[in-house]
This record gives structure tokens, C-alpha cells and sequence, in this order.
């Protein structure tokens, strides 16, 4: 099964950025100009298969991309977005994150209605909600980056060195 973005990735199509494990892209389907795209390098259907590190680097990006969009374009607000879950909008069978940029009066609607809940209900969500969030917390650990050997310091050029090898 070929992934579209996968392949985008790939051709490193539209590049803003990459690093070993993300990429950074202008949409190929722009919700408005500038509408900017962060993506797990490595294949991932929804954000929960994404490894907690790429998931903390993907934010990263994202907020360096929003610096971006205020410095090129002069966006005055940016929304940065997740389409988790068709049901939730997500059109493509891979994980990413939106970074929208925003103007005064710009008329762009990401709707936002809130839906009214019965207090019977918000109480009942609220213990469900709480009684799993005990998961929140628990983090992958990062493998640690190998450790790069200390080279030994270029010291024939030093003066006391050579001030050194001068005593016979
Ligand atoms: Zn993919």
C-alpha cells in the first residue's frame, strides 16, 4: 500500500525542514496560503502510533514554523491543528499537524460550536475522562544518543608545547 505523504516525503516535496525523524512542508492542499504541514518521517496512520519523541518533536517544528509564518508572511495568529481520526476531519492515512496562518478578519472558519451537554452528562464524562488520564503521564523513554567519543585536544600548536619541547 503506497502512502501519498510518505512518497511527498520521499521527493521532498515542498521542503521547509527536515531531521531524521520529521519533515516540514508547504501543503500540497492549502486550507489558505501558507497553511504549513508536520509530518512523522516514518509512516503513521494516527498521532497514537507516532513515538512520544517524534510527537514532542513534530510540536517543536510546529511552533518554529508559527515564528515563521509571523516573521514572512506577517501572520498575526496561527492555529496549529490535529485531525485525529476521520471523525475528527483527517482525510489522509497519515498523521500530521496543521499550521495555519491567521489575519485579523481573515473569514476562515475552522468552526468551533460548542454542542450543549446535560450536567448528568459532563459529570459522567468527567470521571471517565479522569480515571484514564492516569496514562498521561507515562512517557516512552528516549534510547539515549550514542556517546561521541572525546577526541584528544590538538595540542601541537600550543605554545607551552612547543616551549616544552624545546628543554632538552
Ligand atoms: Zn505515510
Amino acid at each position: 500500500m503506497t502512502c501519498v505523504f510518505c512518497e511527498l516525503v520521499q521527493k521532498r516535496a515542498n521542503a521547509l525542514y527536515e531531521d531524521d525523524k520529521v519533515f516540514v512542508m508547504l501543503s500540497p492542499e492549502p486550507f489558505v496560503q501558507g497553511h504549513v504541514i508536520v509530518l512523522p518521517k516514518h509512516h503513521s496512520p494516527i498521532l497514537e502510533t507516532v513515538p512520544d519523541a517524534v510527537v514532542a518533536d513534530m510540536f517543536k517544528a510546529a511552533n518554529k514554523v508559527s515564528t515563521v509564518l509571523f516573521e514572512s508572511v506577517g501572520a498575526q495568529g496561527t492555529n496549529v491543528l490535529i485531525q485525529n481520526g476521520p471523525p475528527a476531519g483527517q482525510q489522509h492515512n497519515h498523521a500530521m499537524l496543521h499550521v495555519v496562518p491567521r489575519f485579523e478578519n481573515d473569514k476562515l472558519q475552522l468552526g468551533w460550536n460548542p454542542k450543549p451537554a446535560s450536567d448528568e452528562d459532563l459529570a459522567k464524562a468527567e470521571l471517565l475522562i479522569k480515571e484514564q488520564s492516569k496514562s498521561v503521564g507515562v512517557f516512552e523513554k528516549e534510547k539515549p544518543k550514542p556517546v561521541e567519543q572525546e577526541k584528544p585536544k590538538e595540542i601541537k600548536d600550543d605554545w607551552r608545547v612547543k616551549h616544552l619541547r624545546r628543554i632538552p
